[in-house]
């Protein structure tokens, strides 16, 4: 067993008991934690509150070496996810955005970068403006993070760079490989026909490079509600 303080995001809460609550976190340090908050339900309580779906918190708990939960001992709120009353699309991108790093992250994997993603994510999100880029952004950067961006540049049969930025029609058509995730060159496709590839515009791929940079931009500067 340890004892534990880091930065969090609250990415599910469960009711458990009568008074309790079994939480998934997102954490700075040590990346995806589940655990026990117990008595987290009663008026008095070490949480003061805090435990809010997307709330970003000060967590301490103690780590269990066995299989059991962990143990959420105390908390302090850093900031509430609350989007305006009509910023719905906001409200359900923040949602969105809890799912997603829950389903593709491991326990115990952490990735600050990540983390300060999300918490700038998730501030932008919680003001108005478009949601649509932000999340694109979010889930470029995660393909990024897990190694699956796409080849976009250099062609995945031959490894042969294609000339993106010499071409000035953006909807050029190019060709893309599924199952290898990524382009594939003149003389590659020549070979191949089109057999399991999809075609797809230099624009559409341009875009994609955009997102992810966007992301790393406002890690960069620090700031969410940039992109
Ligand atoms: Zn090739």
């Amino acid at each position: 067993m340890s004892i534990e303080k880091t930065d969090a995001i609250v990415l599910k809460t469960v009711d458990f008991m009568e008074s309790s609550l079994v939480l998934t976190v997102y954490t700075r340090d040590l990346g995806k934690v589940r655990g026990l908050a117990k008595g987290a339900r009663r008026l008095k309580n070490p949480f003061e509150t805090s435990l809010d779906l997307l709330a970003s918190i000060k967590l301490t708990f103690i780590k269990k070496n066995s299989d059991a939960l962990d143990l959420f001992t105390e908390a302090k709120l850093a900031r509430r996810f609350r989007p305006n009353r009509r910023n719905l699309r906001g409200l359900y991108a923040g949602y969105y955005v809890a799912e997603l790093l829950d389903s593709m992250t491991e326990d115990y994997d952490p990735d600050s970068e990540l983390w300060r993603l999300t918490d700038l994510t998730l501030a932008s999100l919680a003001k108005r403006g478009r949601v649509g880029s932000r999340i694109f952004a979010f889930e470029a950067f995660l393909l990024d993070a897990f190694g699956e961006f796409p080849s976009v540049r250099n062609c995945v049969e031959c490894g042969q760079e294609l000339p993106l930025d010499r071409v000035d029609n953006l909807e050029r058509k190019i060709w893309f490989e599924n199952d290898r995730g990524g382009v594939v060159c003149r003389d590659c496709l020549a070979k191949k026909r089109t057999l399991g590839l999809v075609p797809t515009t230099i624009g559409a791929l341009k875009a994609l490079e955009s997102a992810r940079d966007a992301a790393r931009n406002m890690l960069l500067y620090n700031v969410g509600g940039s992109v």
